[in-house]
């Protein structure tokens, strides 16, 4: 199964999590943006596919159903995107719940670490930003960005929001094993998400490779919104090395993110399997 390069994006946010463009407005974007294929994959929840179906139905776009879930592994916070996935599966739906409820749990405690640090009324206006959506560090970093305590969301990250700094707080998201199996259990095709962006040195990445397919996860991502030449080649060779499946998708969250765009990812190295080759990603396509 062949695609052009650029056509498929297997990564990519709504309002449903912390993206700035509705599930409508996202997939009208990508037609734009000559995307054929679009995985919407917000953090922990699937609420967005339902509109993201109706507008994908009615300009002829395939819309693959995507989930980003939060993991913790041996004390670092990895992503793991599911694709292919059925939104009605009990074991899916109950796993996303709990990692729900443990991102409320966190807000509050987000929002008494900033008091502290002097931002009043964290919650509420981080809240107010994510409206009906799962509430993340995206929305606080704009709350201060808003509030005037940083002059955009990458210094709030840096500021406030990144491990160590005032506003942080580590959070027990799913065991590696509890996502993947929410994924397999939903028909899903389980994707190690941007391998190249936890600030791990070379061994750990290996260590987290090799976890993840002792695991039973399938793909890793290897085009990314973010990724250079270097990085596509290397993770080109770390998926080849530890047997799975490669993915491509941008992570687009704001149109404001001028240097990440929906689809015009590189192509896949040949050495690499598509992650779209998967069998139920073939019958999804077909
Ligand atoms: P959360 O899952 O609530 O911890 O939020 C994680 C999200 O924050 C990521 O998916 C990114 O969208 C965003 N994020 C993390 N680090 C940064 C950063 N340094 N600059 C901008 N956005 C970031
Ligand atoms: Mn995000
Ligand atoms: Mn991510
Ligand atoms: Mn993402």
């Amino acid at each position: 199964m062949n695609f052009a390069p650029g056509s498929i994006d297997l990564h990519s946010h709504s309002t449903a999590s912390d993206g700035g463009l509705s599930p409508t407005a996202l997939i009208n974007r990508a037609v734009n943006a000559g995307v054929h294929v679009l995985a919407l994959t917000d953090h922990d929840t699937t609420d967005g596919l339902f509109e993201a179906r109706q507008a994908a139905n009615s300009c002829g776009l395939k819309l693959i159903n995507g989930v980003e879930i939060s993991v913790r592994w041996q004390k670092r916070t990895l992503h793991i995107v599911g694709l292919g996935v059925d939104t009605a599966s009990e074991s899916l739906c109950a796993g996303l719940k709990i990692l729900q409820s443990i991102r409320i749990d966190r807000a509050e405690r987000i929002n008494a670490r900033l008091e502290k640090a002097g931002l009043q009324d964290a919650l509420e206006k981080a809240m107010l930003i994510a409206q009906d959506g799962q509430v993340t560090r995206t929305h606080f970093a704009q709350a201060l960005v808003e509030a005037g305590r940083c002059k955009d969301m990458k210094q709030a990250f840096k500021r406030y929001l990144s491990a160590g700094k005032p506003g942080y707080v580590s959070a027990e998201w799913a065991p590696m094993e509890d996502a993947i199996g929410w994924i397999h259990s939903a028909g899903g095709v389980a994707v190690l998400a941007h391998p190249m962006l936890y600030n791990m040195s070379a061994a750990w990445r290996q260590r987290m490779l090799a976890a993840f397919t002792e695991t039973g996860g399938d793909a890793v991502e290897i085009c990314c919104g973010s990724s250079n030449a270097q990085q596509i080649q290397q993770s080109a060779k770390e998926a080849v090395t530890h047997g799975l499946l490669g993915s491509a998708g941008s992570d687009f969250h704001h149109p404001e993110q001028r240097w990440i765009k929906l689809g015009g990812l590189a192509p896949l190295p040949a050495s690499v399997t598509p992650v779209w080759t998967h069998p139920r990603l073939a019958t999804l396509l077909q």
